[in-house]
């Protein structure tokens, strides 16, 4: 039953993320240091949860947290292009800079579409913080809204990977690295 036992390979420790969490987030506070508008972090759902907690504990900046979720219409393993959002944000973003934290970023669709919905509801700027990022399988660009700048942990090669917030079949979220499944796993 142990969960660690599924693991084939761990791509990025538990102290790995810590280091580069903080980085992050030192970033950011430096990046709006100063503002006029206020900050709001929105963390995409279910997979940023972690990653959220950890880079909002780490920014010296008065920050709303919220949450959006975002789901493709229909089956299959990949984002289509054809999204909806599923649970809105509860906190008003107009006029503010808002931070859109993802776990990992893909195709490009989810955010695609999350950036057009917060510049529709009048965000002054959307940035984008991803702990992963898999360029290689971008299938839209990605244009950040005012000043937004996109803020990365690090790049991902392209296996699917779990651990740290991120699911297979909604198990392993809780593992505090992310790492491969061993491909037994899958099946
Ligand atoms: P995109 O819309 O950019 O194609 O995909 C974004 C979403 O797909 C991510 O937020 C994540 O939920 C899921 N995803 C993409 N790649 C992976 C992966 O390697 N592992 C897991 N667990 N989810 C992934
Ligand atoms: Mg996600
Ligand atoms: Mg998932």
């Amino acid at each position: 039953m142990a969960l660690d036992a599924d693991i084939k390979t761990v791509l990025w420790t538990e102290a790995d993320i810590a280091t580069r969490v903080a980085e992050l987030a030192s970033q950011i506070s430096d990046d709006f240091l100063g503002s006029s508008s206020s900050l709001v972090a929105v963390g995409v759902a279910t997979g940023a949860f972690l990653f959220l907690a950890d880079v909002v504990r780490r920014i010296k900046l008065p920050i709303e947290v919220d949450f959006i979720r975002a789901e493709s219409y229909g089956a299959g393993t990949e984002s289509s292009g054809a999204l909806r959002i599923s649970c809105d944000l509860k906190i008003d973003v107009a006029g503010k800079h808002v931070i859109l934290v993802e776990d990992i970023v893909d195709t490009g669709n989810t955010l695609l579409c999350l950036i057009a919905h917060l510049e529709s509801k009048g965000a002054s700027s959307v940035s984008v913080c991803a702990l992963l990022n898999k360029a290689a399988r971008r299938k839209v660009e990605l244009k950040l809204v005012g000043e937004g700048k996109f803020y990365c942990g690090f790049e991902c090669p392209d296996y699917f990977v779990v651990g740290y917030g991120m699911d297979f079949a909604e198990l392993y979220r809780n593992l505090p690295y992310v790492g491969v499944l061993k491909p037994e796993m899958y099946k």
